[in-house]
């Protein structure tokens, strides 16, 4: 185990290995088969990468995509481990070369995509020493899985092949039958299965409801201000919607791209490029957008629109902080995506199925308990916590006695006789006297401006808790009109009270973005961290991004590969002004502190110098 702590160290800069990584890892090594389930960013590589470095001969790695092959083949090489990948689009002079090199045991790890595999079962396999086989995203073998692949239903051959050969299965998704799934189409044998929690603790989790277009906008442009030169992804439900998005966002001079399936693949390639490298920051994208991303700096994630399950939902903000840093995802919620979403799923070949998960998400972005505690109980895990870091744990609603509130609603509900949405009730309550509200004679009602005291946001907020709580129930047979509950004839009827949760403003509309359209933000670069600004903390973290940055473009790779966030973070924290010293940062290996240490310590140096 000392010598593996060892390689971890020399090789990733790591001092200690994460949960589960050294039992999967022990298990590779005593031959044996397993199947590892950990979230994103768990850290699922180094389990194979290890034992990869430690083991003679070449572990043979099998994935579903050449941008995942080409980003772990960059951060392998960056720590000096020699690795390849192989794949169809190349010149047959470089496919012939990488082979050589497998051949010869001069590469440790050989990337292959499924296909690739089974075309190389007779001829380039069987001449190589291989150490070990990581099937990596694992679930795409399964029917059941949400990523499905034909290709990889063929991989079972593998254990017919290579019968002594562990073979490690990896994926960051899989419930119960995907699970049992995977084993059986893989044709393990004897498998242990390595679970790890599925918590991701440094993701902060904030959702805002009922919010009209124009203060999610207001609210995702305080968001971004907030979260200045940090890569971030807004998921949309419309293509056009990312479009649209990602047009105003450049109008506020926040560089963003967009990225849908109906782009063609050379604009999508680009939009994926630019965001990868930093070129832009915030990338507004339909759900096509994201498998094969590794980038380990995506710093938050927003939902526009609230997504149809939690599975979904939970892979998706999973692509911000891989790399253990802190990182914020913010969900917009409305009736308006339910309906959307309710569609989808009923006219999908399992209606039943996804309807009750639906029904999962919609009742996550409603509770008034620690939405991580949802998530993990939805995942199988239990907790005995708050977590402290989502927006109801932040943020704990008061209660206060809302009956009457209530009464008026439901009162007025009942009045029209049961024929009106949400916004023609608003709009009785507080008497608005629009032209449809006269023609249809409901300014004679007698709750006709019963709500007038309060504004139009705390009434929506208000139906949603009455909603929640059950009282009223959206017909969507019929338009979406509200109907009364017997639950809420009792509180009308004074039979029950009504506890209700204080309205508060969101944070984020409370206090617009003060910026305008056009005009140029300061152009000094932000700290990444929430470092005081005009801290030598802050100097250093823009000194040390930009010369990161500069390294990046001269290699020609992403800024992450260089360093990840939690490297630089580190560096601010200790402040290393020797090699030795900076050899103990989180990320620095043999290679990197040779070929980096002198450049960032010099500079680390001279603004300590300065300061
Ligand atoms: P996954 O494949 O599970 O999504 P990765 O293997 O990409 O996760 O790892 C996520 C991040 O965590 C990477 O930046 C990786 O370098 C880092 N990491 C992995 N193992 C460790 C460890 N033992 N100590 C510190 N960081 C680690
Ligand atoms: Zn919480």
């Amino acid at each position: 185990m000392k010598e593996l702590i060892q390689l971890l160290k020399n090789f990733f800069g790591y001092t200690s290995f994460r949960p589960l990584q050294a039992e999967v890892i022990e298990r590779i090594l005593q031959k044996r088969d397993s199947l590892v389930l950990m979230p994103t960013g768990g850290g699922k590589s180094i389990c194979f990468q290890l034992p990869a470095i430690y083991l003679p001969g070449t572990a043979v790695v099998v994935s579903p995509l050449i941008a995942l092959m080409k980003d772990q083949v960059g951060g392998l090489t960056a720590n000096g481990i020699p690795a390849v990948a192989l794949n169809s689009s190349m010149p047959e002079e470089e496919k012939q070369q990488i082979k050589q090199r497998c051949i010869q045991g001069k590469a440790k790890l050989l990337y292959l995509s499924p296909e690739g595999l089974i075309g190389e079962l007779d001829w380039l396999l069987p001449q190589m020493n291989i150490s070990l086989i990581a099937i990596d995203e694992a679930h795409c073998v399964s029917h059941w899985g949400h990523d499905f692949r034909p290709e990889y239903t063929q991989l079972a051959v593998l254990k017919e092949r290579f019968p002594g050969v562990p073979v490690v299965a990896l994926t960051a998704t899989a419930d119960k039958i995907t699970r049992l799934d995977i084993m059986k189409q893989l044709k393990l044998d004897d498998p242990q299965v390595f679970i790890s929690s599925f918590d991701r603790p440094n993701l902060s989790l904030t959702v805002h409801r009922g919010l009209g277009k124009k203060e999610k906008i207001t609210a995702i442009l305080h968001f971004i201000r907030a979260h200045k030169e940090q890569s971030g992804i807004i998921y949309c439900m419309k293509r056009s919607d990312t479009e649209e998005l990602a047009g105003l966002l450049a109008s506020y001079r926040i560089p963003a791209t967009a990225y849908h399936a109906g782009l063609s693949s050379a604009l999508r390639e680009k939009s994926q490029d630019d965001f990868i490298n930093d070129r832009v920051e915030v990338i507004c994208a339909t759900i096509a957008f994201g498998m094969g991303i590794d980038k380990s700096n995506i710093r938050w994630v927003i939902h526009y629109n609230m997504p149809g399950s939690i599975e979904n939902y939970y892979q998706e903000i999973g692509r911000a902080g891989r790399d253990g840093v802190k990182s914020d995802t913010l969900l917009f919620y409305s009736l308006g995506d339910v309906v959307l979403q309710r569609r989808f799923a009923e006219e999908s070949g399992q209606s039943e199925v996804n309807l009750e998960k639906l029904n999962r998400m919609q009742r996550y972005c409603e509770t008034d308990v620690c939405r991580r505690r949802i998530l993990l109980s939805y995942f199988g895990e239990e907790t005995e916590h708050d977590c402290g870091n989502c927006d109801v744990c932040r943020n704990p609603p008061q209660r206060f006695d809302g009956s009457v509130l209530v009464q008026k609603a439901l009162s007025a509900i009942l009045r029209t006789g049961e024929r009106i949405g949400m916004q023609m009730l608003i709009d009785i309550l507080r008497a608005s006297g629009r032209a449809e509200l006269i023609h249809l004679g409901y300014h004679t009602l007698k709750t006709y401006g019963a709500g007038r005291d309060l504004p139009y946001k705390a009434w929506k907020e208000y139906l949603y808790q009455m909603l929640q709580l059950g009282y009223v129930e959206i017909d969507y047979a019929s338009a979406g009109v509200l109907k009364v509950t017997p639950l809420g004839r009792k509180v009308l009827f004074g039979e029950k009270q009504a506890l209700l949760a204080t309205y508060r403003e969101p944070e984020a509309i409370a206090r617009p973005a003060r910026e305008k359209r056009e005009k140029k933000a300061s152009p000094k670069a932000r700290p990444i961290y929430p470092v005081k600004a005009g801290t030598i903390e802050e100097t250093l973290m823009d000194s040390l991004r930009q010369l990161r940055r500069q390294i990046a473009q001269q290699e020609n790779v992403p800024a992450y590969i260089v360093f990840s966030d939690d490297a630089l973070e580190d560096m601010v924290d200790k402040k290393p002004l020797t090699a030795g010293a900076f050899s103990d940062i989180r990320g620095v290996g043999k290679v990197k502190l040779e070929k980096y240490g002198n450049v960032f310590v010099a500079l680390i140096r001279h603004i300590l110098n300065k300061a």
